[in-house]
């Protein structure tokens, strides 16, 4: 027989429903985007776990978009720099950003990343969120657009348990669909799931480091 471990009642520290917290970067992140509409610049917030693509996405739309628009960075990460140093090497901008302990993005280290870009002289931000599917999403950061990036790796039921980042996503990618055979995933039924959680959002399947899907989701994002 299993065990089950059930927490009582204040015993998780759950970030995620501090209202007060949450007001503030409510605040905080209209504000961030009264400053970005003031310049003209768009913001997209990329949401998704470790290793479904975020990266690999920023990098395929930077290098679809660049000669159309003028492009910046932000990467989020607990401690690493191995994405922002890939993201270097499309030449654009790009600002790092290291939450230490929070496994999210915040309105207000937004606000600091936003403020060290040239932002009269830019026309795109893509802000790579820190790898994770749960409190990204309540977290609003101030952008235009928020996508939430899936794999096929990550199995069958990661919109079943995450609702809320579907919920809170404009644009969601299914990636990785060349190994949804192997993984015994059926990318349609994901599509489905997502659908229900959230009928208006649009769903573009995709295989990023093979480059498939990537005109998809740039008119997906109206770019
Ligand atoms: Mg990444
Ligand atoms: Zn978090």
């Amino acid at each position: 027989m299993s065990e089950i471990v059930t927490s009582e009642e204040g015993e998780v520290l759950d970030i995620e429903l501090e209202e007060d917290f949450i007001k503030r970067n409510d605040e905080l992140a209209a504000e961030n985007r009264r400053l970005v509409d003031a310049y003209g610049v768009r913001v997209l917030d990329v949401m998704g776990s470790i290793g479904s693509g975020k990266t690999t996405l920023i990098e395929k739309l930077v290098s679809k978009l660049k000669d159309r628009y003028k492009i910046a960075v932000i990467a989020g990460d607990v401690a690493t720099t191995i994405d922002a140093d890939r993201l270097k090497k499309l030449n654009v901008p790009s600002i790092q950003v290291n939450t230490g302990r929070e496994c999210h993005l915040d309105a207000n280290l937004v606000k600091k990343a936003l403020s060290k870009l040239d932002l009269k002289n830019l026309d795109l931000v893509f802000i790579e969120n820190v790898g994770n599917l749960i409190c990204p999403a309540d977290f609003k950061l101030g952008a235009h657009f928020r996508l939430v990036v899936i794999s096929v790796t990550e199995g069958p039921y990661v919109v079943s348990k995450h609702p809320l980042v579907f919920l809170e996503a404009d644009v969601a990618i299914i990636n990785k669909i060349d190994l949804a055979e192997a993984m015994e995933v059926e990318p349609d039924k994901l599509v489905e799931e997502i659908k229900r959680v959230k009928p208006w959002i649009k769903v573009v399947k995709t295989s990023l480091k093979k480059g498939l899907g990537i005109d998809e989701v740039v008119e997906a994002l109206g770019l």
